[in-house]
């Protein structure tokens, strides 16, 4: 997957583009992260990309232009799918992450100040989204979190796919609970049935957590939730 990431900031990403799972899946080419530095399509001799907003109030907006030349540089063939970070979005989730994710060309625009001049979204087609009801200071943020999302779900980035498929909210509830060693510290000891050997029961054991975890702190991922004859045993029970 090629990501072009949009930014008035590119140095926000050096550390966590080198660092954990968006570091790997760079190195083993899975995603090929591109960069674009918004100033260098300022066409004024101080790489200007905000002005005040037309109407008055507080605050700077990002012209059009250097953003519109930005775009222009990445979009290739029109098919790619382009998102503006905004708090006025979609709300970003884990099926859209698993949809992006299958996705070849990817851009992301990550806004500021007060946001970008409206009329771009007239150019070039684009879908607005958002990670959560608040006001971040810059879609940077915002698009760290997406691309960390989507990228741990191309196949091969993380050793272990099942990790990511026995996640919270993959299967539509939250995940179970996670122990390793030691078996014993401080007198807390780790569920019996773990060390048990039993795959079914572990793997009943942790169904059963995952459901009541959802149903103690999320109640509303069961209610969307297609559920299985096993699950309403379970949820029984608890
Ligand atoms: N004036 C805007 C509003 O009322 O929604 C807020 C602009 S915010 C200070 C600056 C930039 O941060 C936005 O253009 C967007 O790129 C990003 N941003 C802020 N909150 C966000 C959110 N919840 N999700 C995604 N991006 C967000």
């Amino acid at each position: 997957m090629k990501v072009d990431l949009l930014t008035i900031f590119p140095e926000f990403f050096s550390g966590p583009l080198d660092s954990s799972i968006l570091k790997r899946a760079i190195q083993s080419e899975k995603v090929r992260i591109n960069l674009v530095n918004i100033r260098d399509f300022a066409r004024d001799k101080h790489k200007t990309t905000d002005d005040v907003p037309f109407g008055g109030g507080g605050g700077m907006v990002m012209m059009i232009e250097p953003l519109y030349h930005a775009l222009e540089s990445v979009v290739e063939k029109k098919q790619e799918k382009i998102i503006m970070t905004s708090a006025w979005g979609r709300r970003f989730s884990q099926d859209m992450a698993k949809e992006l994710s299958t996705l070849k060309h990817l851009v992301l625009i990550c806004g500021h100040y007060k946001g970008v001049d409206q009329r771009i979204k007239e150019l070039f087609p684009m879908e607005e989204v958002s990670i959560g009801d608040y006001v971040l200071s810059g879609g940077e943020f915002a698009s760290l979190v997406m691309l960390d999302a989507v990228v741990r779900l191309i196949p091969g980035v993380l050793g272990n796919f099942e990790s990511a498929v026995t996640d919270s909210f993959y299967e539509g509830i939250l995940g179970y609970p996670q122990y390793t060693r030691p078996a014993e510290f401080m007198g807390l000891k780790v569920p019996e049935v773990l060390l048990s050997g039993d795959h079914q029961k572990v793997r009943l054991w942790r169904k059963k957590q995952a459901l009541k975890m959802t149903f103690i702190t999320r109640p509303d991922l069961l209610e969307q939730k297609e559920l299985s004859e096993e699950d309403r045993k379970l949820l029984k029970e608890i």
